[in-house]
């Protein structure tokens, strides 16, 4: 699906469709009783109410129009050793051919942008040639945010391997090439893009707002990752680092989603619009845009 926004378009390029986790691995929240005890406001494709697992797509986000073309995320990735999860260790080229067929190649791209850095969205911003990770995006910039690159670098030291081994295959190559550029909490890339980064899933999520025309659009990355959190929006997953600080910036986020009319595009599930239904939210489809 091609979102049209004013002069923009954003194509959501999927990286896996679909993995189904036990509901209290992602939510320490979401026990059993928990989520039996929501009875509806959940879309049933997100669920599964027998065995209780609930549905992950693993998805990045292509913005095109008269400025930049810029990828938000870069899921899994192929090739990458990492320590547990079958599914991270991917070798298909799924990923890319998704983007070919929106008609965009790895030099199409001017931007590639992290809403945060954990392994399973930066995946395919490396890649391994004749034995040395390489940008795949070969023409293209990697902006990432000031807060999480200095958390990270000192973890690095002590832990090379740190967010399983994602920061070094598939960050520090990029500085070493030069194409990585630092930026702090709020950065114009252009007249429809900007970035702000909200602490709380990690110290430098970054939330990506796309506005051209009437239109405007949140690329959230991991501010939510599962359409229960719009009925329990207190919810933090069990990743998050600070769990208080990561459910308030979920509910300033999801309630500017909703009073502007905007479209909600998340990392793990389909976009959205949202409207504030008691404590939480309800989703509205996304309609003709
Ligand atoms: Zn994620």
């Amino acid at each position: 699906v091609t979102f049209h926004l004013g002069s923009v378009t954003i194509d959501r390029v999927l990286d896996i469709d679909e993995i189904f986790f036990p509901s209290d691995y992602l939510f320490p929240d979401a026990t059993r009783s928990a989520v039996d005890e929501l009875s509806h406001g959940f879309v049933d494709e997100q669920f599964d109410r027998d065995s209780g697992m609930m549905r992950q797509a693993f998805a990045a986000y292509l913005i095109r129009g008269a400025g930049p073309t810029v990828l938000v995320d870069a899921g899994v990735g192929r090739g990458k050793h990492r320590p547990f999860h079958p599914w991270h260790r991917r070798t298909d080229d799924y990923f890319l051919r998704n983007l070919a067929a929106v008609g965009c190649t790895t030099a199409d791209v001017d931007y590639v942008v992290s809403t945060h850095l954990h392994a399973d969205h930066v995946g395919w911003n490396t890649e391994l040639v004749d034995g040395v990770w390489v940008p795949t995006f070969e023409r293209a910039r990697y902006l990432l945010a000031r807060p999480e690159i200095a958390m990270l670098d000192e973890e690095y030291v002590a832990d090379p391997e740190v967010c399983l081994g994602s920061y070094r295959d598939s960050i520090v190559p990029l500085r070493e090439h030069g194409v990585a550029d630092l930026f702090d909490d709020e950065h114009h890339l252009s007249d429809e893009i900007s970035l702000s980064v909200r602490p709380g899933h990690t110290p430098g999520t970054t939330v990506v707002r796309v506005a051209s025309g009437s239109e405007t659009a949140f690329i959230t990355g991991d501010v939510i990752h599962h359409e229960v959190q719009l009925l329990k929006p207190e919810w933090s997953s069990a990743f998050c680092f600070e769990f208080d600080r990561a459910a308030a910036v979920r509910r300033r986020t999801l309630t500017e989603v909703a009073e502007t009319g905007a479209i909600l595009m998340p990392a793990h599930f389909p976009p959205c619009r949202l409207q504030v239904s008691g404590g939480g939210f309800e989703t509205r489809s996304v309609g003709q845009t």
